[in-house]
């Protein structure tokens, strides 16, 4: 028998004790239970102000006072209480921490509830935003009014990036990072880039110049160098051999300008004249380019082509490039024989457009910096192979201004992957057959 019950029928057996001798006292059945009834209620009132005591007051000395379950039950009581206090304390200093951090970092962070209203902000989200503690509750899209928040406001499933001048300041620059946060909510983090993109404009403009500084001495040294080809048979053998290395070097020169102009284009400019392109004939035509390159290299590829139905709105200039690069990359640094697959296909969530080879592969470490201008995994060797060094930045860019991302993989000794992802919201339904009655 445990000690609760053992108390029960202590307490019990009092009370009935008190029954009967007050019953024998009084000869009066109904009132003596009334009387007894009375005490059971007082001892019980009593216990209940006495637990009370120990754990409002901390008042130990009520302790004896109480019988052993009661005692044991309070003191339970208490020490969970002390418990969730000492829990709490600790929270309050990890939020402490976490509010220290926050107000010191040069970020605005911005917390938001499932309309849009401010929950709770940073030292950084006043300053950057010009909120102050009167605004919480409010939508945050009374404060960012520019059409480009439009799909950061709506419901999200991924981060959304938005970069647009500061709501107080139209001379600076903010870059708008939302996450999803829980079911409806979402966290912002807002930087100031001004600095960031004053230097990429000024990198931009410098490239832009200095290429268009030096398209026409190309064309007039290649001019020059072409009518001297025509009569290099007439002319003593190293001076022939010098005139094609002139014609050589302005042509791969003439291309880097072109390539650096249209990079610059693509980064200062937003995507134009987006069309139902149908990448079959789209593949078709790169893979007969790149049968002609083929032959100059002395090489025999295997280009297959596999593709959905479905199309994809896009500019035709720009994917017809980004294929050509990746295709002609993927000859060039692959085997005399390799194989090439040129796919067009949809997934659950994206489509893609991916050229795979099987040749030399690229180690893990590059993956990262190729798409950057002018980076090459073995600059000596890559630089004979005849590309500009922008070929994969051009692709990026392109897969970027179409809502997309470029992605890498590549194993070395087995081959490279590299696909073009795009949002489903660019795919296009395949042109309807014609029915001939
Ligand atoms: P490049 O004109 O030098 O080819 P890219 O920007 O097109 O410039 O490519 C950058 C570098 O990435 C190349 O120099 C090469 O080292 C590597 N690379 C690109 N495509 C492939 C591929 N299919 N297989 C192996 N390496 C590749």
């Amino acid at each position: 028998m445990n000690k609760a019950t053992r108390s029960l029928i202590r307490d019990g057996s009092i009370l009935l004790a008190l029954w009967v001798v007050l019953w024998a006292m009084t000869g009066n059945l109904w009132v003596s239970g009334t009387l007894v009834a009375i005490a059971g209620w007082l001892q019980s009132a009593r216990a209940r102000v006495l637990i009370h005591r120990f754990i409002q007051d901390q008042d130990l000395s009520v302790l004896p006072l109480l019988n052993s379950p009661e005692s044991d039950v309070a003191y339970i009581t208490q020490q969970q209480q002390r418990q969730m206090l000492r829990q709490r304390d600790r929270l309050q200093e990890q939020l402490e921490q976490i509010n220290t951090a926050l107000r010191s970092v040069d970020r605005g962070f911005v917390l938001l509830g499932d309309q849009n209203q401010l929950r709770w902000f940073n030292v950084g989200a006043e300053r950057y935003l010009g909120l102050s503690r009167v605004d919480l509750g409010k939508p945050l899209d009374q404060y960012l009014r520019d059409p480009a928040f439009g799909p950061m406001m709506g419901p999200i499933t991924s981060n959304q990036l938005v970069v647009a001048p500061s709501p107080k300041d139209p001379e600076r620059t903010f870059e708008y990072n939302a996450f999803p946060d829980g079911e409806q909510g979402k966290v912002i983090i807002v930087r100031d880039v001004t600095r960031l993109r004053q230097l990429e404009q000024t990198r931009s403009d410098f490239a832009s110049n200095v290429s268009h500084e030096l398209k026409t001495p190309l064309t007039v040294i290649k001019g020059y160098a072409e009518q001297l080809g025509d009569m290099a048979e007439q002319l003593p053998q190293p001076v022939g051999k010098a005139i094609h290395q002139i014609q050589n070097q302005s042509a791969r020169m003439q291309d880097i300008v072109e390539d650096l102009l249209w990079l610059n284009r693509l980064e200062s400019t937003q995507l134009v004249d987006p069309t139902a392109l149908q990448l079959d004939t789209l593949f078709q035509q790169v893979r007969e380019e790149a049968l002609v390159l083929a032959q100059t290299l002395n090489r025999t590829p295997d280009i297959r082509i596999e593709v959905d139905e479905r199309g994809l709105n896009g500019n035709h200039r720009e994917i017809l490039t980004a294929a050509r690069n990746l295709t002609f990359n993927a000859l060039r640094y692959g085997p005399p024989d390799v194989q090439i697959d040129m796919v067009w296909r949809v997934r659950e969530d994206r489509a893609e457009l991916m050229v795979k080879d099987n040749g030399m592969g690229i180690p893990r470490s590059h993956i990262r910096r190729i798409t950057e201008r002018f980076y090459r995994v073995d600059p000596g060797r890559d630089r004979e192979s005849g590309g500009t060094g922008l070929g994969l930045a051009i692709v990026k860019h392109v897969a970027e201004r179409h809502g997309g991302k470029l992605r890498v993989r590549s194993l070395v000794g087995k081959g490279s992957e590299f696909i073009c992802q795009f949002p489903l919201e660019r795919l296009v339904e395949p042109p309807k057959p014609v029915v001939v009655d």
